[in-house]
């Protein structure tokens, strides 16, 4: 086999020092890690190599929430129970429109997880790291993929120590878990699709600044404007902003000063004045969607190096969970059976691939065209106005929001309750102008009858 390493090392001499396993995985944060538990219990041979050295290390720009479609997974990794037992908050999710409040009803709402970063993050890679066949090689980054020279499969990554040492993890199978701008796919050279993002974000921990329905989150969904807070652990909440890129001058002069008035003047506004911050505000300005092709021959991408899309909709920690997940169980057996099996590595590729097209893209192409920052459309406003009023679309909002539920599935149930809820708020109009009129011609002057604060209006 004539085995080429394809990015910037080329040309450089091979590394004198090389490994062979099942499996390497780049990046050993929330995506790489669950992919290694689920590889590790299927028998497989692992590498979980990431670049920061300490094992503690955590993604720092990140609200944290674990979407309610990732807690099953989390359960099946093993990791629910002790992440509550670190302090996580499950939570519902409050969502106000101009129309009023939307809140699915506690028994039908599907409670996500808050649990900052610096507790999930070495939580999820130590189960990774205690998982027979799992082997950690932390402070080493991917510099280079190797390639079979015959078909280009990947064959393993090269890998560089702090010293400047370089050398092999050969595998049959190569898993980029690297996140956003992932070092991966470039050096695979997979297909792209990128789609704009007109926000930018900032965020910060308070305490003493208690949500009034805690554990419950809240959104501002102010059209086209952004806010969110989130309860967690040690009794912190998670204030952040998302505001179109207008705003950004008022947030560089001053991101603590900005967050706070921003989310003081919010409508029914969360006590943050009275909160003290705990750690820095923290900000990212460019966060565009960027999909990619998320297998080649040899090659496998899970998390934000497969698919970072707007953290507007906070979804991406849970599908970074997923991804690892669905990949582990596509492939592990094929990894597991050893070499020479690239057959049945290739057909459990493309169970992946399918899994990963059917559970996330539906949803991406609805996140990548909100993305810009654009106002809510006609048929989106018809359906947060009716779901003000009317707890089955609020249900269905929860499951679509925390993305339970697929685009398909949300719309082939919410939009004709939607012209049901509206008929029926119409109907109820029609009837009090009835009844103020005959009033009215009864007894004088009487009053227009408006349905008040909330009333439907699309
Ligand atoms: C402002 C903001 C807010 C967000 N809020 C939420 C939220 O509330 N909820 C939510 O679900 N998601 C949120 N997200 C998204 C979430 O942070 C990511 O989707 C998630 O971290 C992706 O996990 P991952 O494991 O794929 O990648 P990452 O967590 O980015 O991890 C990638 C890992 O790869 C390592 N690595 C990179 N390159 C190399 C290399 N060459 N060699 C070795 N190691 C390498 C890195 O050190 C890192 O450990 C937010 C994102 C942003 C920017």
């Amino acid at each position: 086999m004539g085995v080429t390493a394809a990015g910037p090392s080329r040309n450089a001499i091979r590394p004198s020092r090389s490994e062979q396993f099942d499996a390497v995985i780049v990046g050993a944060s929330l995506a790489g890690s669950a992919a290694a538990v689920k590889l590790g219990r299927a028998g497989a041979r692992v590498a979980l190599v990431e670049q920061r050295p300490d094992p503690g290390a955590f993604k720092q720009v990140c609200s944290h929430f674990v979407q309610a479609s990732a807690v099953p997974t989390l359960e099946r990794l093993g990791l629910l129970q002790p992440a509550l037992d670190a302090g996580a908050v499950r939570s519902g999710l409050r969502i106000w429109t101009i129309y009023g409040w939307i809140v699915a009803p506690p028994e039908r709402a599907t409670p996500g997880l808050n649990l900052r970063r610096e507790l999930l993050d070495p939580l999820v890679r130590d189960a990774a790291l205690n998982t027979p066949g799992v082997e950690a090689r932390l402070g080493l980054t991917a510099t280079a993929l190797e390639r079979d020279g015959a078909d280009g499969r990947v064959r393993g990554v090269v890998v560089r120590d702090r010293s400047g040492e370089e050398r092999l993890l050969q595998a049959r199978l190569v898993v980029g878990a690297d996140g956003r701008g992932s070092r991966v796919a470039k050096l695979a050279g997979v297909a792209t699709k990128t789609t704009p993002h007109g926000r930018f974000a900032y965020g910060g921990y308070f305490e003493g600044a208690d949500l009034p329905h805690a554990p419950d989150a809240q959104l501002w969904m102010l059209n086209p404007q952004w806010a969110a807070a989130f309860p967690t652990d040690a009794g912190l909440t998670f204030y952040a902003a998302m505001p179109t890129k207008s705003w950004l001058p008022r947030f560089k002069r001053d991101p603590h000063a900005a967050l706070v008035a921003f989310l003081r003047d919010l409508p029914e506004p969360p006590p943050i004045e009275h909160g003290r911050l705990v750690g820095e505000i923290k900000g990212k300005l460019e966060m565009p969607n960027v999909e990619h092709e998320p297998i080649g021959p040899g090659l496998a991408l899970v998390g934000d190096a497969a698919l970072a899309t707007d953290p507007l909709w906070g979804i991406g920690c849970g599908w970074a969970l997923q991804q690892g997940e669905w990949l582990g169980d596509a492939v592990g057996d094929a990894l597991a059976a050893g070499p020479g099996a690239d057959d049945a590595l290739d057909a459990g590729l493309a169970r992946y691939r399918r899994r990963w097209r059917r559970g996330l893209l539906g949803h991406q192409r609805v996140i990548a065209d909100l993305a810009s920052g654009r106002r809510a459309n006609a048929g989106e406003r018809f359906v947060f106005s009716a779901a003000v009023h009317d707890e089955r679309i609020a249900a269905r909002m929860d499951a679509f929001g925390s993305r339970s539920i697929s685009p398909n599935r949300f719309l082939a149930t919410a939009v004709p309750r939607a012209v049901w809820v509206h008929g029926r708020e119409a109907r109820a109009r029609r009837a009090q102008r009835q009844a103020a009129g005959s009033a009215g011609s009864a007894g004088g002057a009487g009053s227009a009858g408006g349905a008040g604060r909330g009333a439907v209006t699309a």
